[in-house]
């Protein structure tokens, strides 16, 4: 029988959509699509969700003459990578707390499945495909709602010791500050996140005793910089301060290559970058400084899915090494 040539499914699960891909045997995505996740159902209904995205791939792969070498999928929460199950609960998708990713497609595809962490997943991603292209030290922090982080040491995702690492946004910049969602203080999340931009520029406008506009959002926080509005420009000079504390400790501690600057904030601009940017000098220490870059993410909303098919990618690139 001839071999075919290989593709690669990638799936990109959050609380609201499943995103996921076909991909060509080099990484190329052929076809693209999505769908409610209603992660806010059952496993049950979760998984079947996924389960019409393979069908739905898998179906086109075989209309190209394509085999398909392996699943890839980024989920939020903890995933222990060797098993591919979740560890413990994920707050934006209430009952996939523990679940058997690999198992659960197994019972009903004959591929490897390969799953991981959404933010590592998109850190791979911008290290395979996108602004990290050829460097072995990446740090990605995507800033949006939360803020996420994945880091890539020596071309590898870490994972820490039990699959758990890598939670940038928890890194404290006021060990008497802020409180956090995750029962922490002073994290970095909890001051330049969206929702804490938000917070910032409203309480400095309540202050001043301005009228707060019914909708604030990071845009509109943008907008009303450039045209010279003196809270809002105060929220963003203290936001890339904040950012820069965190980037200079990131710097100090990993001596990374480059920062990637992804998520919903960071389509602010090239002048923010420069500021974070800055900002970081400002505090760095100088030799991890040396050679250091920071740039903005590439693939924006592709990143999840992109990184996945990577994974996918890069598991049967390893076995086909060890075999
Ligand atoms: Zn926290």
């Amino acid at each position: 029988m001839e071999s075919r040539n290989q593709a690669y499914i990638g799936l990109d699960l959050g609380g609201t959509f499943l995103k996921y891909a076909l991909a060509d045997e080099k990484g190329g995505i052929l076809i693209k699509s999505k769908r409610p996740s209603q992660g806010d159902q059952k496993k049950e209904a979760i998984f079947s969700n996924i389960f019409f995205a393979i069908d739905e791939m898998a179906q086109a792969a075989q209309a190209r003459q394509l085999e398909i070498a392996a699943i890839g999928m980024g989920s939020p929460g903890a995933i222990d990578y060797n098993q591919c199950r979740l560890l413990g609960n994920t707050p934006n998708l209430p009952d996939w707390g523990d679940a058997e990713i690999r198992k659960e497609i197994g019972k009903h595809y004959p591929f490897p499945i390969w799953a991981d962490n959404d933010a590592n997943v998109a850190a791979l991603a911008e290290v395979r495909q996108g602004a990290a292209r050829g460097y072995k030290y990446v740090i990605a922090i995507t800033l949006g709602t939360g803020i996420g982080g994945g880091v890539i040491i020596n071309d590898e995702i870490f994972r820490g010791s039990h699959f758990s690492g890598a939670e940038l946004g928890h890194m404290s910049i006021d060990y008497n500050g802020l409180p956090c969602g995750c029962g922490g203080v002073g994290c970095i999340e909890a001051y330049a996140s969206a929702p804490a931009m938000v917070r910032n520029y409203v309480g400095k406008l309540q202050k001043s005793r301005t009228m707060v506009p019914s909708m604030v959002n990071t845009e509109l926080i943008f907008a009303n910089a450039q045209n010279g509005d003196q809270a809002a420009m105060q929220v963003i000079d203290e936001t890339c301060e904040y950012l820069g504390a965190a980037l200079a400790s990131f710097t100090n501690i990993f001596n990374p290559e480059i920062f990637v600057i992804g998520g919903g904030v960071a389509d602010a601009g090239d002048e923010f970058m420069t500021r974070i940017w800055n900002a970081l000098v400002k505090r760095a220490m100088d030799a991890p400084l040396r050679n250091l870059k920071l740039v903005r993410a590439h693939l924006g909303n592709d990143a999840g899915v992109v990184g996945a098919i990577c994974l996918a990618m890069d598991a049967v690139r390893a076995a086909k090494i060890t075999r």
